[in-house]
């Protein structure tokens, strides 16, 4: 059976945890059923505070959430002292805090997970086609103080090539980011969808080349389609009304 969070399997330093949600062991309603995070997508608000308590729990007790206004674009929140209003519009969370649990909120669009292998700073994105390919997987690497050679990156579940089929404007998006390995690699990035004029994108394949043409190797996670893992994973494209699970990464202190 379905399990109620997803634990990334990545080789990060003992201080940095990680969780994904999925959409078991809440209290939303359908179509919302059942721990959807999201406060922007018309389910009640007291069930999805109710699930962020849940989530709280989960992750031990101790950590304070910071989530925020998620627009497709490539701006970077950094945490200092004082958490930012959710109402604030951004696509990434950066932090050497600890205790900060760092959040983004998907049905479909991909997360990162970032952190330096000394576990000093760490960072998450919402990285859908559009984030992808207004750079926000570079903007948010610009933040960190350690080289790419000592970051680590965990990919979330997002929608896979099996079902994110996508009009010649996606495409040509990611060919006017000019990276050589796009380019090389258009016709399996990009497969001829049965739809004539369309492709099969896949924005896991095509994260995974921006995050080495900035130098970052060690990319962990597992391809999980959303759209077709529907007992686990909410998906815009499948249900268009649903919710949105969550993909957070803390750090504790070193003690
Ligand atoms: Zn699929």
């Amino acid at each position: 059976m379905s399990e109620l969070f997803l634990v990334p399997d990545w080789p990060a330093p003992a201080n940095i945890k990680a969780l994904i949600t999925t959409r078991n062991g809440g209290v939303s309603e359908p179509p919302f059923d059942s721990f959807n995070l999201g406060l922007h997508v018309g389910d009640d608000e007291k069930a999805v505070n109710q699930n962020r308590s849940l989530l709280s729990e989960a992750a031990g007790g101790k950590i304070v959430s910071q989530w925020v206004r998620q627009v497709h674009d490539n701006h970077v929140i950094n945490v200092h002292d004082e958490l930012v209003e959710e109402s604030t519009e951004a696509d990434a969370i950066y932090t050497q805090r600890d205790n900060v649990a760092c959040g983004v909120l998907t049905a479909d669009c991909l997360s990162v997970l970032f952190t330096d292998v000394a576990g000093n700073e760490i960072a998450v994105a919402h990285a859908g086609w559009r984030g992808l390919a207004s750079g926000v997987l570079q903007k948010t690497l610009e933040h960190f103080s350690a080289e790419p050679v000592s970051i680590l990156a965990y990919l979330g579940p997002v929608i896979g090539p099996c079902h994110f089929e996508v009009g010649i404007d996606v495409r040509q998006a990611f060919q006017a980011l000019d990276i050589k390995e796009i380019e090389n690699q258009l016709p399996l990035l990009f497969q001829e969808s049965e739809t004539s004029g369309k492709w099969m994108a896949d924005l896991y394949a095509i994260a995974r080349i921006i995050l080495a043409s900035k130098g970052v190797l060690q990319v962990f996670g597992e391809p999980l389609c959303t759209y077709c893992e529907f007992d686990q994973f909410y998906s815009y494209r499948r249900d268009g009304q649903t919710g949105r699970f969550a993909s957070v990464i803390w750090k504790e202190s070193k003690g």
